[in-house]
């Protein structure tokens, strides 16, 4: 199971910048492409895995995640890895590079090239709340979206019929027509770049070859999670068309405020009250966690704004090992309604304290600087 450095891959160093990353992807892309290489499945492995590699690398975010935690960071179980926005799979990557979408499944031209077209990629905003990202969760999703249809199986034809070849582009999808030195390629007209034409359409999807639907599905969401996380779930967004490939579903979490913890990262953060006299003498105070509650010592003479590091009872570190920290602010609280025993104790101590202030010329020097 373990996996090769995508560094390795390259065959470029950690320090490697964005453009000799993609030199080097290039590099490889050339050399193990299945156009060139057709049937080697061995070139095949290769050029998916350096594919794989530069879409990690070239993404900023994915490779700080890469270089901090290595695979793991990057992925989380079967089927689903942290992609970054809009990022729609291999495809996308060549596309980028060479200046044509979909190199995989068959030549060039043709009708079934043309109609079949990748599904939409789907993004499902997810909110949860802080213990759920502490714990990690399984979300429970309904996505509506397009699927092919069971009845046509996606060709879009009423049953016992089969779409036909359109004789206005002979099934290409497009129409080439010569305008100067250039010969221009235009989307047929007749079929709507489909490059057949469906005669009786199948009742149940109008002829689309996809139904709109509501699925159901569980997606695991990882201990550690942030606002802003990712979630890509591969072949989860809408169905291709006429056999195309899936899209892909992207989860993105936004995680609700809590009342007690603020979060900084794998840090949290909460403000502590304490009573004068917890303050003054010392205490034992048991402070809240997200696992229940940490006892803590306050020494004595503890002022408001002290802060107590509780360690390893912040965030787990997402797709890492450890937790982060709990830290704890001090604020002494003033009491603003009092009962009798209360207050005649505050008046004693208050006789004490302004007897200690005069022992010390403390007050006198107060009056100096009042004049
Ligand atoms: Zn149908
Ligand atoms: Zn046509």
């Amino acid at each position: 199971m373990s996996k090769k450095d995508y560094y390795e891959i390259l065959g470029v160093g950690r320090s490697a910048s964005d453009t000799e990353l993609k030199s080097a992807y290039r590099r490889l892309a050339m050399k193990y492409h299945p156009d060139k290489n057709p049937g080697d499945t061995a070139a095949e492995e290769k050029f998916k895995e350096a594919a794989e590699a530069y879409s990690v690398l070239a993404d900023a975010d994915q490779r700080q995640r890469y270089d901090r935690f290595g695979h793991a960071g990057v992925s989380s179980g079967a089927g689903a890895s942290w992609g970054a926005p809009g990022f729609g799979g291999i495809e996308d990557i060549l596309g980028d590079l060479f200046g044509f979408g979909d190199v995989f499944g068959g030549g060039r031209g043709g009708a079934r090239r043309s109609a079949a077209q990748r599904g939409a990629d789907l993004r499902y905003d997810l909110e949860i709340t802080l213990e759920e990202a502490y714990r990690g969760m399984t979300a429970q999703l309904r996505i509506p979206r397009l699927e092919t249809c069971d009845t046509c199986k996606g060709n879009g034809a009423a049953a016992g019929t089969q779409p036909e070849n359109c004789n206005n582009c002979g099934g290409t999808g497009q129409v080439r027509y010569q305008q100067g030195f250039f010969s221009v390629a235009r989307t047929c007209q007749a079929c709507r770049g489909a490059g057949r034409i469906v005669k009786n359409p199948c009742e149940a999807c109008r002829g689309a070859g996809r139904i709109e639907r509501e699925k159901q599905m569980e997606v695991k969401i990882p201990a550690g999670v942030e606002t802003g996380s990712r979630l890509r779930v591969q072949g989860e967004g809408e169905s291709g068309t006429q056999g195309g490939p899936a899209g892909d579903l992207y989860v993105v979490i936004h995680l609700a405020e809590h009342e007690r913890f603020e979060r900084q990262g794998s840090n949290l953060y909460l403000s502590q009250p304490l009573t004068f006299a917890q303050a003054a003498l010392g205490s034992e105070v048991l402070v809240a966690t997200l696992e229940g509650e940490e006892k803590i010592k306050i020494p004595a003479g503890t002022q408001t704004g002290t802060v107590f590091r509780i360690k390893g009872k912040g965030m787990p570190v997402l797709g890492g090992r450890g937790h982060g920290d709990l830290f704890a602010a001090v604020t002494v609280i003033t009491p603003t309604s009092l009962t009798r025993e209360q207050r005649k104790l505050l008046e004693q101590l208050a006789i004490v304290e302004n007897k200690d202030l005069e022992d010390k010329g403390l007050v006198d020097k107060v009056r100096d600087i009042f004049g």
